[in-house]
Parts: structure tokens; C-alpha cells; sequence
């Protein structure tokens, strides 16, 4: 035998050992093709049983309950005024004569909470400030456990939301002042655009057509939207308000503010607005 020969028988003798290797490989994925084949027809055979009728939507959810209002972009920042260590007016000191315990920053986390829902339910994306429960820490720069309005207005910022409104409760030496006013602010240069004084209007007038008042002071309860300059207003790039929703040092004022209803009616006088005022950009 030559060496050429030699090669030869040792290439036949590799293929003839490779040979079982590879038709037992053929086999293998013969039978793991079979084997697959199974599986899709019993997933078919699965598909045939469990084809169900279409789902009935569950009441109450998102957009698919009747008469839930469409989902709108515009996000809308709620500031309940004051908080924490920070009570605000009617504190029990100022208010003292009244004796009614009113308490700023209790009143404005309430209808700030109401006014959520109420621009949930027409369709506005919302957030908040605070809950009063926990200060938001990344903005509480002196450390002291109240939110100030140089915070408030780097945290509202941060959030950039459409619009903010801040809720608060005023106070008067005169205790005949009593009523809503709604508060804008026009000048700041970081204004993004000037929303402001027209949404401020519109809410002024929701709130008048929504909110039942009872006082009959001498000053009267006019509900109007006046120009003002607060951190929360003007620092901020968004369109913004600050609603004096009435007066702790009032009596009727003080007492309407205690009531839930009034609470909620003050909450929809503002989600309203803010409603009719977008409604009005759209068209
Ligand atoms: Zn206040």
C-alpha cells in the first residue's frame, strides 16, 4: 500500500464511522420535528376550546365607563397652601374671636384632595405639591418643616406642569371682608405664555356660578380675579392662580368652609374653570 492509498482507506474509514453519527442526528430532529408538529396542533386544538365571546368591559374603568369625559394632555398642578409646621390663617390666634377652628392649611389640603377628583373626572392629568403628610425633602432648603413659597415654586417647576393652582384662606383685620378672589400674575419674564389672567377669569366666574355663599356683609361676596405677585404665581414658568377661596377672620365664611359641601362645590367651581378655560383654548 502507498502512503496515497493509506489516505484514501482512512478517509473511508472516517466517513463509514460519521455514517451511524449522522443518521442518528437525521432521526433525532425527524422525531423532534414530529414532536413539535404535536404541539401546534394541540395549541390549535386549545385555540378551538377556549375561544371565548368578546370581554364585557368592567364598569368604572378609565375611559370605557359611559360618560367619563375624554383624557385630556394638559397636566394640572394642585398647591394646597401652607402645611406641616406651617398652619396659615385661622390659626386659633388671628381667629380667636370666631372661636370656629378654622385652619388654613386643614381647608386647603381638603378642597386641594376634592379638586383632584374633580379634574380627574374631566379628564385632566393632575398632581400635587404636597399631601400633607410628607414634605417633599429635595426642596426643603432651610430644612424646618414648612413649605415655603420659594420651594413651592422650585418644586412646581420642576414638575412644569400647564397650569398650578394654589388653594388658600385669607384673613382681614376687617371681619366684614369676606368672599373668593382669584389671584394671577402677569409680569415674571419666565411666564412660558400668558394663560394666566384669562384661565384666572374663567375660574372667577366658575367659581361664582358653583359656590353658594351665604355671607351678607357689607363688603359683599363678589368673587373676582385680581392681579398679584406671589412666588407661587410668579416665579413659576406655567400658567398659574392663587385662589383665596374666603376669609377665616369672616364668620360665614369661616363657617361655609367647615362644610364638606361647601368644600366641594368650591372644588368644582375651580375644576371648572380650569375646564372651560382649556375647552376655550381648543376651539
Ligand atoms: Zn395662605
Amino acid at each position: 500500500m502507498n502512503g496515497h492509498c493509506k489516505i484514501r482507506l482512512h478517509r473511508l474509514l472516517a466517513v463509514l464511522m460519521l455514517l451511524p453519527i449522522l443518521l442518528c442526528a437525521l432521526c433525532l430532529s425527524a422525531c423532534s420535528k414530529k414532536k413539535s408538529g404535536n404541539e401546534e396542533g394541540k395549541k390549535e386544538e386549545q385555540h378551538e376550546v377556549i375561544d371565548l365571546p368578546p370581554a364585557v368591559p368592567a364598569m368604572g374603568v378609565g375611559r370605557i365607563m359611559p360618560g367619563v369625559w375624554a383624557q385630556r394632555e394638559e397636566l394640572v398642578l394642585i398647591d394646597p397652601g401652607h402645611g406641616f409646621d406651617d398652619p396659615g390663617n385661622g390659626d386659633g390666634e388671628k381667629s380667636w374671636w370666631l372661636n370656629l377652628d378654622v385652619r388654613e392649611r386643614d381647608v386647603t389640603l381638603a378642597v386641594a384632595k376634592m379638586l383632584k377628583e374633580e379634574l380627574e373626572k374631566r379628564g385632566f392629568r393632575t398632581a400635587m405639591t404636597h399631601d400633607g403628610v410628607t414634605l417633599p425633602q429635595e426642596f426643603n432648603y432651610d430644612g424646618n418643616n414648612k413649605f415655603n413659597p420659594d420651594e413651592r415654586a422650585a418644586c412646581i417647576n420642576s414638575i412644569s406642569p400647564d397650569y398650578m393652582v394654589s388653594i388658600h384662606v385669607n384673613y382681614a383685620e376687617n371681619q366684614e371682608a369676606c368672599g373668593a378672589i382669584v389671584l394671577y400674575n402677569l409680569t415674571s419674564s419666565s411666564k412660558w405664555n400668558d394663560w394666566s389672567e384669562p384661565a384666572a377669569e374663567s375660574i372667577a366666574e366658575a367659581i361664582d356660578d358653583y359656590v353658594v355663599t351665604s355671607a351678607t356683609t357689607k363688603l359683599g361676596n363678589e368673587i373676582i380675579y385680581d392681579f398679584a405677585s406671589y412666588a407661587v404665581t410668579r416665579d413659576t414658568h406655567c400658567a398659574a392662580c392663587l385662589i383665596e377661596m374666603g376669609y377665616a377672620s369672616n364668620e360665614v365664611d369661616a363657617q361655609d368652609m367647615l362644610r364638606e359641601d361647601w368644600q366641594r362645590s368650591m372644588a368644582e367651581g375651580i375644576a371648572e374653570g380650569i375646564a372651560r378655560f382649556f375647552d376655550s383654548m381648543e376651539e
